[in-house]
């Protein structure tokens, strides 16, 4: 009965029928639309890069950079929530409503100590930081993605949320635990993620937990050399408490990875130091066996104060999860990136690759890998960095890639790194993560299977774990890189 009417309906009025209907694409016409408008958006999106390149601010202080994407995402229609957790860079940007709600994450923080011109030369810009890292790619792919995303929910095309959070101080702020601590993360069914890197590959390799901290060593000033005796060096200190580390090296499981570098050690040599500061990181696979080596760090600290009749505290800076890595969401993310396809270099863009590659003292990677996809690797082994999309993965199923942002060979954390994200080079990689991102949403909202399975394989393999954020209840670090 109700087959005939709905029949007599479409006769009567064929042309309502027809605007009522919501637009009937595939999932391919979907994503060519996404991509498209994308890639329309290139020279706009390579501009802001480049600005926040340019900023290159470091944790906490990214005020201009997270101005500057709130402000985009502000005039593509999105609600923008500022300084959310405790932490002025911070933001949420959201649009549209209901199920599903897809989260995609954006870091925007500069590395300081790194500086370097958009040159395939060693050359200072003469600034305190550097984007050595790419985060100001990071940051703009990820915007870039949900305003795609933003225009296909307003069409209709797709039904649910889509959110961008502005992540702060990725580099040992762990700002997104702050995020996740706070609950920011609690309606949210998938958060997805990339970072730029010399090749593009889906992440299935886990992350090091890790936890750092500032240790200060209190003494007494003297005359170092008129009244030795009545002074107490705080810089002993922390050379007996960087001792004591370097021999528990050998004693430690074998993945473990501790750095430190003595952020404070006195003025003058012929004062003796009253005040000294030496800032750790402590890193394992696993966040128990992290816990437990920075505990012997801390017994360090204590007895190189015993010895050297000083006083010491310390003030946990970070706190991170390992990667929890979604199989499911990795081969769906797989197909996407290969639907992308990678960055092919113009003339000029190899030479400056070659040049680059040139300044490499181990052998590297054709410069035409950037143009390749890596097939999916099976493997969730913990590779050697440390992340805070870690503790979005212990809270929602997460899913990740890589987009080639930098010369094949490069290192992150390097000049290459920073000179070639200042090119087209850096930007046409940002260009394959937010079109493999969109892609990778539009299946989400498209196909609630998938985020069902996802959810089924994050709650295995999560088990009884509950999270607690491996930085306690301290408030965000805001002034760490003061
Ligand atoms: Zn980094
Ligand atoms: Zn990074």
């Amino acid at each position: 009965m109700r087959k005939y009417i709905l029949v007599f309906a479409a006769f009567v009025l064929p042309g309502n029928l027809t605007a009522q209907k919501p637009v009937s694409s595939t999932a391919a016409a979907i994503k060519s639309q996404a991509s498209e408008a994308i890639e329309s958006g290139y020279e706009q999106y390579q501009q802001l890069a480049l600005k926040i390149w340019d900023f290159a601010e470091v944790g906490y202080k990214e005020t201009r950079s997270s101005g500057l994407l709130q402000q985009t995402l502000a005039d593509n229609g999105f609600t923008v929530e500022a300084g959310i957790a405790g932490m002025p860079t911070a933001f949420v940007a959201t649009y549209g409503s209901g199920k599903p709600v897809i989260a995609i994450l954006a870091e925007y923080d500069a590395l300081p100590g790194i500086s370097q011109t958009a040159d395939p030369e060693k050359r200072s810009a003469g600034k305190e930081a550097g984007h050595a890292c790419g985060h100001h790619l990071f940051g703009v792919a990820s915007v870039a993605s949900g305003i795609a995303i933003k225009k296909l929910v307003q069409a209709k095309q797709l039904t649910g949320t889509i959110k961008v959070f502005g992540c702060p101080a990725e580099e040992g702020g762990s700002g997104k635990v702050y995020l996740v601590r706070d609950g920011f993360f609690k309606d949210v069914d998938i958060a997805i993620h990339w970072h730029p890197g010399d090749k593009n590959e889906v992440t299935t390799t886990s992350a090091l937990a890790n936890i750092s901290a500032k240790f200060r060593f209190y003494g007494l000033s003297a005359h170092a050399a008129a009244s030795p005796e009545r002074g107490r060096s705080a810089l002993d200190g922390v050379e007996a408490m960087d001792n004591m580390v370097n021999m528990m090296r050998e004693h430690v499981p074998q993945e473990t990875r501790i750095h430190y570098v003595i952020t404070n050690g006195g003025k003058a040599p012929n004062v003796v130091p009253d005040f000294a500061e030496v800032y750790y990181y402590v890193r394992h696979p696993k966040r128990d066996m992290a816990k437990a080596v920075f505990d012997r760090v801390v017994n360090a600290a204590k007895g190189a104060a015993l010895g050297t009749d000083t006083r010491v505290d310390y003030e946990l800076i970070g706190g991170t999860h390992d990667l929890l890595i979604n199989q499911t969401l990795a081969a769906v993310m797989q197909q996407n990136l290969e639907r992308t396809g990678g960055v092919s270099y113009t003339t000029s863009e190899k030479a400056f690759a070659g040049k680059i590659q040139s300044t490499f003292t181990s052998p590297v990677a054709a410069a035409d890998a950037a143009a390749l996809i890596n097939p999916l690797k099976l493997v969730t082994v913990a590779g050697g960095g440390s992340t805070d999309v870690g503790d979005v993965s212990y809270t929602v199923p997460t899913v990740g890639l890589e987009a080639a942002t930098w010369v094949p060979g490069t290192a992150a954390h390097s000049w290459q790194a920073i000179a070639a994200g200042g090119t087209s080079i850096g930007t046409k990689g940002m260009m394959v993560a937010a079109k493999t991102m969109a892609c990778t949403a539009i299946d989400l909202f498209l196909d609630a299977s998938i985020i069902q399975q996802a959810t089924n394989e994050f709650l295995k393999a999560r088990g009884t774990y509950e999270y607690k954020a491996l930085l306690g209840d301290r408030k965000p670090a805001l002034n760490y890189r003061d």
